[in-house]
């Protein structure tokens, strides 16, 4: 009885690091389309009608 549980979706596009497109940092997007840290977001938000 020696199952193993190695099926976890360790490659998924969830959180991951990953570099921002604006100020080239790294950070930790929470989802695959997340390209740009939270910092550049916050003063991009505006940008976005
Ligand atoms: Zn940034």
């Amino acid at each position: 009885m020696a199952y193993k549980t190695d099926t976890q979706n360790e490659n998924k596009t969830e959180a991951r690091e990953r570099r921002c497109l604006m100020c080239r940092e790294r950070f930790e997007s929470e989802w695959a389309g997340e390209r740009i840290c939270k910092r550049c977001r916050q003063t991009a938000a505006w940008r976005q009608g």
